[in-house]
């Protein structure tokens, strides 16, 4: 018969935030074992090949905010934990991407003076707003960011901006652009530049855009060569190499409360553990405990919860370098004369596709060895696929993925004739490899008046939402939760492991 395992940790699932999470805790000298569903660690942080290997496929990595020396969370982090050779891959983006708008190519650059100086450039009438935008990012967009190092006492909130930063957090940042801007056009080429937080700026709270956009311009955006399979093997080495256990295609199915600790059934192995962290979708961890007047409490907690964006994607292969075809840049973004301003009609009723910005990135320029990929990116949600029977599915599938694919075409004609693969994948897609409820990439939407600290208690004291769930969307948000999470959780929960008691006896 299999024996129980016994640990200090059992955490749900191998994403980046997990990773991150094992990775500081045993550092901190506690025992942990990831329990991972998928074959392989990394969550969204991952890639696939094709056609023998020869074409590889990124899953999610555009850019990884926060690296730049000295200023950046992620790049503190990564410097505790002394992960110097794994700081050394990131290659720092030398733009943030171009904005493609009524014909116009903007391209912005990754320097936050030189993006300003682009943005009066094209919008000269514009210059009080840019200013103030500015001014914002780096108070109230600087507040927001410091969020993690507050909870560990290493930032103190600025009082004197204080009201005004939870007064951002009750609009979206197309309301508050509305103020500070006379015109839309400025508003349609900024608003973008958050997509790959899963932010929308009709929807998204300002505060939290602003939040987004510091990241992005100032904590120094960048990217690890070899997809963000890379940054997620070196984690999973590096926890490894320190004590950790990852069990893979290990999906877990069940918890019980046992009072000194929880068991945790799993497919592979029961698991006692002193505490779990999950950082799988918090509805998930409710089912795998026994219904309760506290579960279904907590449920009504999540109800005031709106799953975020998934996305589709459309993986190309070209038969020519991108830059023969006039693609220059590591990321276009494709933005409708319409902008991004859609309603719920636009959305329900396909529009959405023709509106809404789809982003081309050039893979190639990232990574020269993964071939000439191209891949067409727009947020979509689960609610538009997970009610589809096969059929319709395929049928939808394969609609959307002509409907980009041209809008690629209008931006760069000679596209045509070079596409010599082609695949889709849809929110369906990323809920069978990361099981993230409706296929949310984003986690949750962090519209106006969200307040994730809800999530930070649950209430069994054994069981810790530790995720981009409760902590924020993105590769930053992850990786930085989930070591604050392993600081904080490991200090105040010095007992002896299990392990060496079980020794002892
Ligand atoms: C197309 C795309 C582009 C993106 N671009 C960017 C970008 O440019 N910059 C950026 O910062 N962010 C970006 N993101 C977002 C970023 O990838 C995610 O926010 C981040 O990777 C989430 O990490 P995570 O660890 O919280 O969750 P996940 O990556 O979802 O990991 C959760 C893990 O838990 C496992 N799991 C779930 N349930 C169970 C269970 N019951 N038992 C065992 N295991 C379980 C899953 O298999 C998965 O491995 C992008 C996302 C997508 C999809």
């Amino acid at each position: 018969m299999i024996k129980n395992l016994d640990t200090d940790d059992l955490v749900i699932g191998a994403g980046l935030c997990g990773l991150m999470y094992g990775l500081t805790a045993v550092t901190e000298g506690r025992s942990v074992i990831i329990s991972e569903a998928h074959h392989k660690a990394g969550g969204y942080a991952t890639n696939f090949y094709r056609n023998k290997r020869k074409f590889i496929f990124d899953c999610s990595q555009h850019k990884v905010s926060g690296i730049r020396e000295n200023v950046g969370n992620l790049w503190n982090t990564l410097q505790r934990l002394k992960l110097h050779s794994l700081l050394e891959e990131f290659i720092l983006h030398e733009e943030i991407g171009t904005v493609v708008y009524k014909e116009r190519f903007i391209r912005i650059p990754s320097e936050p003076e030189e993006i300003r100086e682009v943005l009066c450039a094209h919008f000269p009438e514009e210059r009080t707003g840019i200013q103030q935008l500015f001014k914002d990012i780096e108070s109230h967009g600087y507040q927001h960011y410091m969020f993690f190092r507050r909870l560990m006492n290493e930032y103190t909130i600025n009082k004197e901006i204080l009201r005004e930063s939870r007064g951002l957090a009750k609009i979206t940042a197309r309301e508050y652009f509305n103020r500070i801007f006379k015109g839309q056009d400025i508003i349609e080429v900024l608003s973008p530049i958050a997509i790959y937080s899963g932010s929308i700026s009709n929807e998204v709270n300002a505060f939290y855009f602003l939040h987004c956009l510091y990241a992005m311009f100032y904590g120094g955006q960048a990217y690890v060569k070899g997809t963000g399979q890379r940054l997620s093997d070196e984690l999973l080495k590096e926890f490894i190499s320190r004590g950790g256990i990852l069990l893979k295609k290990n999906p877990v199915y069940e918890m019980e409360d046992h009072q000194e600790y929880m068991q945790i059934k799993t497919r592979k192995r029961i698991i006692n553990a002193r505490k779990v962290i999950a950082t799988c979708p918090p509805e998930d961890v409710l089912k795998m405990l026994k219904k309760d007047k506290y579960t279904e409490d907590f449920q009504d907690v999540i109800n005031n919860f709106e799953v975020g964006w998934g996305h589709f994607c459309v993986y190309l292969v070209i038969s020519v370098p991108p830059e023969e075809i006039g693609i220059f840049s590591p990321e276009y973004l494709l933005v409708s004369d319409y902008g991004d301003n859609f309603t719920r009609e636009d959305f329900e009723n396909d529009r959405y596709y023709d509106l809404f910005t789809l982003s081309l990135s050039n893979y190639h320029r990232f990574d020269p060895d993964g071939g000439y990929i191209l891949q067409l990116v727009m947020l979509d949600h689960g609610d538009r696929w997970f009610h589809l029977t096969e059929e319709e599915y395929l049928v939808r599938k394969q609609k959307i993925q002509e409907k980009l694919i041209q809008r690629a075409f209008k931006t760069f004609p000679d596209l045509k004739g070079k596409l010599i693969y082609i695949e889709s994948s849809t929110p369906k897609t990323n809920y069978k490899f990361t099981l993230a409820t409706k296929g949310s990439a984003f986690a949750y939407k962090m519209l106006p008046k969200t307040n994730l600290s809800l999530l930070s208690s649950f209430p069994n004291d054994k069981i810790n939402l530790v995720s981009t769930w409760s902590g924020g969307p993105g590769y930053e948000t992850a990786m930085c939760f989930g070591f604050t999470q392993g600081k904080l959780l490991s200090k105040t929960q010095k007992y002896e492991s299990i392990e060496e008691k079980n020794t002892e006896s």
